[in-house]
């Protein structure tokens, strides 16, 4: 079985469409890890296409903050985020927004693999919180206990791997330490996410609709659940078309703007 992993969408359709034909015929189920709108021009669009398809899809910050739910204060976003909060908010067809509505805002395992989990910011704060660096990454190791989270919300891809090992203190007396590293990653070479009780992985596919690594391609990634490889990819996709888009929807320029960089 493979799976399909998407994230951050942020309606943009365009995106979206290109990742779901570089991947055709090399999954059997598509897993989303939210924010399906939010910062794009297409929600409606990109909410139909994933209704369809995906087995299972959590909930985003902005998915949440979409359907104004308590708990979130639009005015915590930056003006821009939260103009295109404002404006989805607006757009969503009540059936689409009964679909976000729905999509669980907890950690889920995916296909009901048990040692796999899936949320959309990070264990600890599941729409929250940022895993952007080996220390807060280190802390969400603590609370959860499968093997592979997979988490999105940076527009960042990244591989975390949290390890046990054996080492003298200043005694000399062995002692048992963790350490959590970010591996490099690169797109041609897929990487097999070996766990056991020494060694356990949170894994980010990075962004379909708005990267944030200087990278301004649409990002996703292939679990192959038999052999647990992680292939990471990155597909080009025509970034002015959805630019179009959101100056005919009028929204801010600068969100328009960082599309053509991956900022
Ligand atoms: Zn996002």
């Amino acid at each position: 079985m493979r799976a399909l992993i998407l994230s951050d969408i942020h309606a943009n359709q365009i995106a979206l469409e290109t990742v779901l034909k570089h991947a055709a015929g090399d999954y059997d189920a598509v897993w989303c890890l939210g924010d399906v709108v939010g910062y794009g021009p297409r929600p409606n669009e990109c909410i139909e296409i994933l209704a369809d398809l995906v087995s299972i899809c959590v909930m985003g910050n902005h998915d949440w903050a979409v359907l104004g739910r308590a708990g979130i204060d639009v005015n915590d976003f930056n003006p821009h985020a939260r103009q295109a909060v404002l404006w989805t908010r607006d757009q969503l067809r009540a059936s689409n927004r009964e679909w976000l509505d729905k999509l669980p805002d907890r950690p889920v395992h995916p296909g009901g693999f048990e040692h796999l989990l899936a949320t959309h910011a990070s264990p600890r704060e599941p729409v929250w919180e940022y895993i952007l660096t080996p220390t807060i990454a280190m802390e969400n190791f603590a609370v959860f206990d499968e093997d592979v989270c997979m988490v999105g919300h940076t527009h960042k891809p990244a591989i975390y791997r949290w390890r046990l090992h054996s080492e003298p203190d200043l005694h000399d007396e062995i002692q048992t330490v963790a350490t959590v590293d970010l591996l490099q990653l690169t797109t041609d070479a897929p990487i097999h996410l070996a766990t056991s009780s020494q060694e356990r992985l949170i894994v980010n596919p990075g962004s379909v609709g708005q990267p944030r690594d200087n990278d301004a391609r649409a990002a996703y990634a292939i679990l192959d659940m038999e052999k647990m490889i992680w292939s990471y990819r990155r597909v080009s996709y025509p970034i002015e078309l959805t630019q179009s888009q959101m100056r005919a929807a009028g929204l801010p320029k600068r969100l328009i703007d960082r599309l053509s960089f991956g900022w």
